[in-house]
């Protein structure tokens, strides 16, 4: 069987965001700017829920890891002996008619269309560009103030190597993870979030030995790919593929991507790479310190090697988005649904009353305010009861909680559950152990 993508094309979910308040254009009223993006009231929530299942899972749920948080701007020299200054171009290429600029390994990601020229674009060769954003630090615009905004939150945690070595008790193997803005003056930014200028990482750095690399990059990639899986990820539309040789980065031994099946074909969700022991070589070389891990028992010193598996928090948000889109049928009305992952979700769980009177709203609210503590809860009283459950479904709300006259006799809910679409009562004695069952927490 050929797995297709979920969904045919990202218009439906563009739509979906702007209409439901997830992700807007950035400076719209201004005529947009097109490689930035804002998030909005949901999507804000749902970035927080990644951001926090992935330091969960990365950070707090390990004994190996520990977190950080670098500044974005840094040393000029830490772009030199990292190699950005130097490497870090792609290669562009500009079209003779109309002048626009597209990757040359992107030119399928362009649009075909010149607007100058009737036969298509042309082309011509490509020239090196650098990725880097430039700007300068203090009062005066000089070459002694050039600073950059860092393209990849890595850096950050190479350069602390030693102090997190030396104010914490770590010991080989270990990680540093860390999340944060990072900038690419990337010249094909289609695709709504999946490239943009300014985006956000989730970075982790796994320090071990060098003999055994291999075994770690082996289960960092397993566990990588594995983490989506268990936030609601379709595994069909997942996959492992092996860098060839020379599509490796100037620093990596050997890399694989975590790829998700967009609606435009397979694309890269997460790089695992094999940094070998590149960067702290580099930033020992050129700082003058020794980056080194010393072994208090056999007196070893030697520069550890690394692991990294570096995904893009939007990326990942744009497949959660893109695999949980639905459109269904029921008995012949149309419903739109995003069947996030509870975790994911922005609001896990609505109440509602039936009615704007009779004490349903006095008993919802109270109900509403007792939920919140716990969970992300959403109160709305406004239209009919089937408008608000189909509002609650293109929020991606797993639970909804409605308040009628019964509940005024006996304390029952109805609790309508988001995918099944299945309603059934339940105590409000017992609300929190089941709604612990259906969210799994
Ligand atoms: P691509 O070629 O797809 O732009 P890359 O191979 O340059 O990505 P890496 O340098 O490996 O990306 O960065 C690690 C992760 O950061 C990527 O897998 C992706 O999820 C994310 N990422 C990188 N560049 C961008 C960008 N411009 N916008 C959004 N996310 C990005």
């Amino acid at each position: 069987m050929t797995v297709q993508p979920n969904v045919e094309s990202l218009d439906p979910i563009v739509a979906l965001c702007k209409r439901r308040g997830f992700v807007f254009l950035s400076s719209e009223i201004y005529g947009g700017l097109g490689s930035c993006w804002d998030y909005g009231p949901l999507g804000v929530e749902v970035k927080r829920n990644v951001k926090d299942a992935w330091w969960r899972a990365m950070v707090q749920q390990r004994d190996d890891v520990v977190g950080l948080d670098a500044s974005i701007i840094m040393h000029p020299r830490v772009w030199e002996a990292s190699g950005h200054v130097a490497g870090f171009n792609d290669p562009l290429v500009e079209c003779r008619h109309c002048g626009l600029r597209v990757r040359a390994d992107k030119i399928d990601e362009s649009p075909q269309k010149c607007p100058k020229h009737e036969g298509g674009h042309e082309f011509g060769e490509p020239r090196m560009f650098n990725l880097m954003f430039k700007t300068s630090l203090g009062p005066v615009e000089d070459a002694a103030s050039t600073v950059y905004l860092r393209p990849e939150t890595a850096q950050g945690i190479f350069v602390n190597f030693l102090n997190v070595v030396d104010s914490t008790r770590v010991k080989l193997p270990f990680g540093i993870a860390q999340q944060g803005k990072s900038f690419r003056n990337e010249i094909t930014t289609r695709r709504f979030t999946f490239r943009t200028a300014e985006f956000e990482q989730m970075e982790m750095e796994y320090f071990c030995r060098p003999e055994e690399v291999k075994e770690r990059y082996e289960y960092w990639r397993q566990e990588r790919l594995q983490w989506f899986i268990k936030l609601g990820v379709n595994p069909d539309r997942l996959r492992l593929r092996d860098h060839a040789p020379d599509e490796l980065a100037h620093y990596s031994v050997a890399c694989a991507d975590v790829e998700y099946l967009f609606p435009f074909g397979w694309s890269e969700l997460e790089g695992i790479a094999c940094r070998g022991c590149y960067d702290l070589g580099k930033h020992s070389e050129y700082s003058g310190k020794k980056l080194e891990w010393h072994d208090q028992t056999t007196g070893e010193r030697f520069i550890p090697h690394v692991v990294e598996p570096a995904l893009g928090t939007d990326r990942a948000i744009l497949v959660f988005l893109t695999d949980a889109y639905t459109e269904e049928d029921i008995d012949g009305n149309p419903r739109t649904v995003l069947k996030f992952h509870p975790k994911i979700a922005p609001t896990k769980v609505a109440v509602f009353p039936l009615l704007r009177k009779d004490g349903h709203p006095e008993k919802a609210q109270e109900l509403y305010r007792t939920l919140r503590e716990h969970y992300s809860a959403f109160y709305d009283e406004s239209g009919n009861i089937g408008r608000r459950y189909r509002r609650q479904d293109e929020a991606g709300t797993p639970v909804c909680l409605t308040v009628d006259h019964q509940t005024l006799e006996d304390n029952t809910v109805t609790l309508r559950d988001r995918d099944s679409l299945e309603q059934r009562r339940v105590a409000l004695g017992s609300i929190r152990e089941e709604l612990i069952k259906v969210l799994g927490f």
